[in-house]
């Protein structure tokens, strides 16, 4: 046992250790409480366990500071409220499993036991709150030696491990990616004959782990792991479908599975630049951006490997994807079908003449999204030749900068038609009727297309000439 200071300050630590005594129960915090001490990386969970009943411990100690207490007597856990911090408190438990489900056989158990059934070893560590020995690491599986080595290991047979619970796999994944740690060898080995074990878990678990993922820093490698050791084919065979690449009259075609990956870091990398909050969907939309490309594949011997449409494919891919992983159909569903329709957009401006009409029809399309859609797009620029990627970068700028002319000039981003229904229907005095919406779609397409300015002045004169047109004059 190694002694640690520093870890402890927090008020709780000392409060829990006393009320345990007085029980007569033994107490600890437990997992990644204690491994972000060590990582330095600061922590707001705290994971208390106890050696008897961590609800008696946990209201117990919110008698004594008057912290709000929740409990959830299913699980026999209880939720903790103190300046700031979240304690959660559990029993210790041993643990047996049915193959059939995620459910264990749970039975109270020792400090030891607990640790055993913990996920790796580096989230089994555990403080002692005893006053005798308070702040003392225990650490049976080595621990501290591969969180140093910057290993994942499970404390028990992986394939025993992963087969029990098989979100542990995922898990895995996810810390090894945002710590940048190795999973050892044998655990790799172990998920791959376990990927199956997948399908007994809720499609709503897998995509809180990929979730956990597409916030890292470099989700490529999550993606990455997932697909060599064949869990994402259990769950995402669409992502699985972008891998390889094709040759005829050897002429080839870019890989795009690598390629989704890079595109999914660089948008990761230009938030951050860009000092941007890391946004989830637009991950998302990273991830989904090419999905409709193994669809769309065509090979001429003229044109070579064409996608035309992929995009319009993928859109269209998007909510089925949701669906299959039960993930809401909402707005953020609808944010990331924009994105991955109008994905090739912004980077077709670049090889145009950029028109001003050009330009306010992507603005119009893209509205309030615009940023989010010129970040994935400046992260497809992906290629092995780094001066054409140098090329469209500087070229993708130009597109930006003329943007933001138009933009100053036309107002386009959160457009609203001048002319409403209700002012149509005034000025000539007519009721509800398709009329009505030509007349509007008109203005709008007049604005976009740069023949008249976007003020009322000029729509409200276009307008009544059009309807001139139709046989309709103001009432009077
Ligand atoms: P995070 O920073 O993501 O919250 P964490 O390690 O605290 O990381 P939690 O999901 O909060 O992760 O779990 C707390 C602890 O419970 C873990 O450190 C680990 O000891 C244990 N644990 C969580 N999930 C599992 C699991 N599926 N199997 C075994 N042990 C688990
Ligand atoms: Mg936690």
């Amino acid at each position: 046992m190694t002694k640690t200071e520093g870890y402890l300050d927090h008020a709780i630590f000392k409060l829990v250790g006393s009320t345990a005594r007085e029980l007569g129960v033994r107490a600890f915090v437990i997992g990644g409480y204690v491994r972000d001490c060590f990582l330095g990386i600061p922590n707001d969970d705290i994971d208390i366990v106890v050696e008897g009943s961590g609800i008696a411990l946990a209201e117990a100690v919110a008698a004594k500071c008057g912290a709000k207490v929740s409990v959830f007597r299913n699980f026999g856990t209880a939720m903790l409220k103190y300046k700031g911090i979240e304690v959660e408190f559990v029993g210790a438990r041993r643990e047996s499993y049915d193959r059939s489900s995620r459910k264990p056989v749970v039975e109270d158990g020792t400090l030891e036991e607990d640790q055993l059934r913990r996920d790796f070893t580096i989230n089994a560590m555990a403080f002692s709150l005893q006053e005798d020995d308070f702040g003392a690491l225990v650490d049976p599986f080595g621990g501290i030696k591969d969180l140093a080595a910057g290993i994942i290991r499970t404390p028990l047979d992986p394939e025993q491990t992963y087969s029990d619970d098989p979100l542990r796999m995922l898990r895995a994944i996810r810390f090894a990616t945002r710590l940048g740690f190795n999973i050892v060898p044998e655990s790799l080995d172990a998920m791959k004959r376990m990927a199956g074990r997948l399908k007994i878990l809720s499609r709503e678990r897998i995509v809180e782990e990929l979730d956990k993922m597409l916030l890292t820093k470099k989700p490529s490698t999550a993606f990455r792991l997932m697909d060599q050791t064949g869990l994402l084919e259990q769950f995402f065979p669409e992502l699985v479908r972008l891998k390889g690449t094709e040759t005829v009259d050897g002429k080839g075609h870019k890989e795009n599975f690598s390629h989704t990956l890079e595109v999914l870091d660089n948008v990761v990398l230009f938030e951050q630049e860009a000092g941007r909050e890391p946004n989830l969907w637009l991950h998302w939309a990273a991830l989904l951006h090419d999905i409709g490309k193994p669809v769309s594949k065509r090979y001429s011997p003229s044109l070579g490997w064409t996608f035309h449409g992929h995009e319009v494919v993928g859109a269209r891919m998007v909510p089925q994807i949701f669906k299959s992983l039960k993930m809401p159909l909402n707005e953020k569903m609808k944010y990331v079908q924009k994105l991955v329709a109008l994905h090739l957009r912004p980077i077709a401006l670049v090889d145009d003449q950029v028109t001003d009409s050009a330009v306010r029809r992507l603005l119009f399309d893209a509205g309030e999204d615009i940023e989010d859609l010129m970040i994935l797009c400046n992260a497809d620029i992906t290629s092995k030749n780094p001066a054409k990627v140098a090329r469209l970068r500087r070229n993708f700028e130009l597109v930006k900068e003329k943007m933001a002319e138009v933009e100053a000039k036309d107002e386009i981003r959160n457009w609203k038609n001048p002319i409403s229904g209700d002012y149509i229907m005034e000025l000539f005095g007519i009721e509800p009727c398709n009329t009505i919406g030509q007349l509007k779609e008109m203005v709008k397409e007049a604005i976009l297309d740069g023949v008249i300015p976007n003020t009322f002045e000029a729509a409200d004169a276009f307008m009544r000439e059009r309807a001139a047109e139709l046989g309709l004059y103001p009432h009077d």
